[in-house]
This record gives C-alpha cells, sequence and structure tokens, in this order.
C-alpha cells in the first residue's frame, strides 16, 4: 500500500490543470538579470525592489560580520543569541520607523505570526482585509480572539465590523500597506479615522512597502504622515532591504510583551550575524542614497505605461508591483514560460495565491534594470501577449 497515494493523485490533477510548477532554480546573484537553465534573462519576479541584494555596501557588511562574529549565533534570542549586533540593529530601526522601539524576527510571515497570534485574547476582535497576507491569515487562525473579515478596502464593510464588536476589549485592524498580488495601496488615513472613532488600534504590513513608500523607504505610514497614530507597523527585511527577516515597530510595551510570549521569538535561532549587519547597512543606505528608490519609481512608471500602451490589463496598481492579469491558470502559465523564451523571466501566479480566473503573470521591475532591459521586456511581452491573443 502507497500511504502517499493520494498526495500524489492530488499532484496529478495539479499537473492535468496545468497548475503544477517546477521551482526555479536561479544560477546567478540575484540581479537585473539572472542565469536559468543556462539561459539569461531579465528578472522581473524578484521582491529586490532597490537591488541591494547585491549591493557593495550590504556585501562588505556581511563578510566583515562573518569574519568577526561567525556564522551563526548558535541561540535563540531569549537564552544565549542575541548579540550587540541585533540590539544595535533594532535600535537603528526604531529610530528610522520613528517609534519607541522595534523587534526582529525570523521572517516577515513569523513577524505577523507572532504578533497577531501573541498580543490578542478571547476577549479581543481581530478585524482583518479580505486579501491579507498568508501570514495574517495564520496568525488569525492561532488566536483565540474573535474575527471579522471585512471586504478588500471597503470602507463601510469595515465600519460596519467596527459598529458590531463594541463589546470586545480590544480591537485590532490588520492591513496590508501594499497588497501583494495587485501593488494597490490600503486606504490607510481613513482606516485611521475609523479606528480613532471607534476606539480601535491599526497593524500594518509594510511589506512590499518597507524600501518602497515613505521618505527614504519608510513605508505607508510615513507616506500617509500618519506618524504616531498607526499603533503596530509590521516590516519586512527580505524584499527591497535585501537580505532576511521581518519586523514590529511600535511602543516599548509591545515590544517587551513580545519577548516574552511571542512562539516564533522564544522558539527560534535568532539571525546570524552577517543578516543582522546587512540590513543594518541596508537602513544606512536608504538614508544616504535615496536616489536608488527614484531609480525604482522611475523604472516603475515606465514599465507600467509601456504594459498599459500595449493594452495589458494591469488592475489598479499604485506601485512597482504590477500584475499582468490573464485570468486562465493554464494560459498564465503559458504566458510566463513563453516570456521566458523570449529572455524574460515573470512567474505566473495561480490559486491559491490568487482568487480562480485572476491568474497573472506579476511584474516587479527594480532599480537594477536599465531602460534597455525595460524596453526588451516590453517587446517580450508584446510579442507574447499577441501570439497568444492576449492583447490585440
Ligand atoms: C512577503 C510578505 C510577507 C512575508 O515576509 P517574509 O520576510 O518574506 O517572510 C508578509 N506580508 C506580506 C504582505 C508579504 O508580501
Amino acid at each position: 500500500m502507497n500511504p502517499f497515494a493520494h498526495l500524489e493523485e492530488e499532484i496529478q490533477s495539479w499537473k492535468d490543470a496545468g497548475m503544477y510548477r517546477q521551482l526555479t532554480e536561479i544560477e546567478s546573484e540575484q540581479g537585473a538579470r539572472v542565469v536559468i537553465r543556462g539561459k539569461e534573462a531579465i528578472q522581473l519576479s524578484s521582491n529586490n525592489y532597490l537591488g541591494l541584494t547585491t549591493h557593495p555596501r550590504l556585501r562588505k557588511a556581511a563578510i566583515e560580520a562573518v569574519e568577526k562574529f561567525g556564522a551563526g549565533t548558535g541561540s535563540v534570542r531569549t537564552i544565549a543569541g542575541t548579540f550587540s549586533l541585533h540590539e544595535e540593529f533594532e535600535r537603528k530601526l526604531a529610530e528610522f520607523k520613528h517609534t519607541e522601539a522595534a523587534l526582529v524576527f525570523q521572517s516577515g510571515f513569523t513577524a505577523n505570526v507572532g504578533v497577531v497570534a501573541t498580543i490578542l485574547s478571547a476577549e479581543d476582535v481581530v478585524i482583518s482585509d479580505e486579501l491579507n497576507h498568508a501570514s495574517i491569515i495564520d496568525g488569525i487562525r492561532l488566536t483565540k480572539a474573535g474575527r471579522r473579515i471585512y471586504k478588500h478596502v471597503d470602507m463601510e464593510d469595515l465600519e460596519k465590523a467596527l459598529q458590531e464588536t463594541q463589546s470586545a476589549r480590544m480591537r485590532l485592524i490588520v492591513t496590508d500597506g501594499v497588497f501583494s498580488m495587485d501593488g494597490n495601496i490600503a486606504p490607510l488615513p481613513q482606516i485611521v479615522e475609523l479606528a480613532e472613532k471607534y476606539n480601535a488600534i491599526v497593524m500594518v504590513d509594510d511589506a512590499h512597502a518597507s524600501g518602497v513608500l515613505g521618505r527614504n523607504g519608510r513605508g505607508t505610514v510615513d507616506h500617509f504622515d500618519l506618524n504616531g497614530r498607526v499603533h503596530i507597523q509590521i516590516g519586512t527585511l527580505s524584499k527591497a532591504i535585501g537580505v532576511l527577516g521581518g519586523y514590529v515597530a511600535g511602543p516599548k510595551v509591545l515590544r517587551e510583551y513580545l519577548i516574552q510570549r511571542a512562539r516564533p521569538f522564544l522558539f527560534s535561532t535568532s539571525h546570524p550575524p552577517a543578516v543582522t549587519a546587512a540590513c543594518l547597512e541596508a537602513v544606512n543606505v536608504l538614508l544616504e542614497e535615496p536616489e536608488i528608490m527614484e531609480r525604482l519609481w522611475d523604472n516603475a512608471r515606465f514599465f507600467k505605461e509601456g504594459l498599459s500602451r500595449l493594452g495589458f490589463n494591469t488592475g489598479h496598481s499604485e506601485t512597482p508591483v504590477t500584475p499582468v492579469i490573464i485570468g486562465d491558470d493554464a494560459l498564465t502559465m503559458k504566458f510566463s514560460d513563453a516570456l521566458f523564451e523570449e529572455g524574460v523571466y515573470a512567474q505566473g501566479i495561480a490559486f491559491p495565491t490568487v482568487q480562480k480566473g485572476k491568474a497573472r503573470v506579476r511584474t516587479i521591475v527594480t532599480a537594477s534594470q536599465t531602460k534597455e532591459d525595460l524596453q526588451q521586456a516590453l517587446a517580450a511581452f508584446e510579442k507574447v501577449g499577441k501570439e497568444l491573443g492576449v492583447i490585440s
């Protein structure tokens, strides 16, 4: 008897539906162009917005940290794995984000799970946008708090949820700052107003806004001039920051509480010195080289305009995350494969990452790409789009 027969069957059904993806091996560094299966392609699928994965200052900081402190830390933060580097970086992050304190988690995913699952109890209610990231959803699954899911960026529905949960001890409204599959920005000013009206607190997950929006990439709170009015900011160090990790920025009491109780923080080893040193240097780069962010936005505008001009449906993106919405899962995967043949790597994204019938090739240009790279990519989109009948 094959104990995994049911898994094999399910996998076969994905293959039959054209929804099965192989892992793509990158054989080079994560740059403007990458090498895949021995072929060079323009990289339009990474979250390396600012090109910091390969920035000379980050490489140098990481190497120096390895030489000085070694490859790993050998312990969780709460036992023997807090190095002075970790504390120095968290102070720097808090200062950067204009918050009292910051705490780093192993990833953005664990930061979300850690916060949502830890600070709420049965007397509380979490109110969450329906398109929030999977890690917020998993955090919600782990709490005993009541839950209300509101329609995507629908402020009337949010207000209704706030009206119906007034007996709760604490209401936590959670939203992505930038929605990762569509590139739209959450209506944070309205969310904050509603939160203030109904005495709720707000948590924003700025994974796709860290290093992208706000002054020097401080995120959506700074972008909307809401400093001091959003209680909890989650950021990632794995996307524009170019390294690995997640963080929570907020009041001191939150940091203190999470250190005592957040399970991903307590039960998983701290970041290696190279990671923390490179992240710290990345914040210095954000402060000292703002022109990188300008290049990112310039490239994003150029590429978006190009796609629209060709007649592609790019949804309602307001950030460098630009979906090319195709709809059918199998056609989307075919589109993505054909782009690769033309020297462009743009991964197709289908159910369950996005809703059925909303499959897309999601593109994210980076600051490292040249206008020639982007022109070449647009020419590939045009050729493939016409061949497959996506545009006319
Ligand atoms: C990517 C992402 C995360 C997870 O961040 P990692 O650091 O990669 O774990 C969390 N939230 C959102 C909205 C994301 O896009």
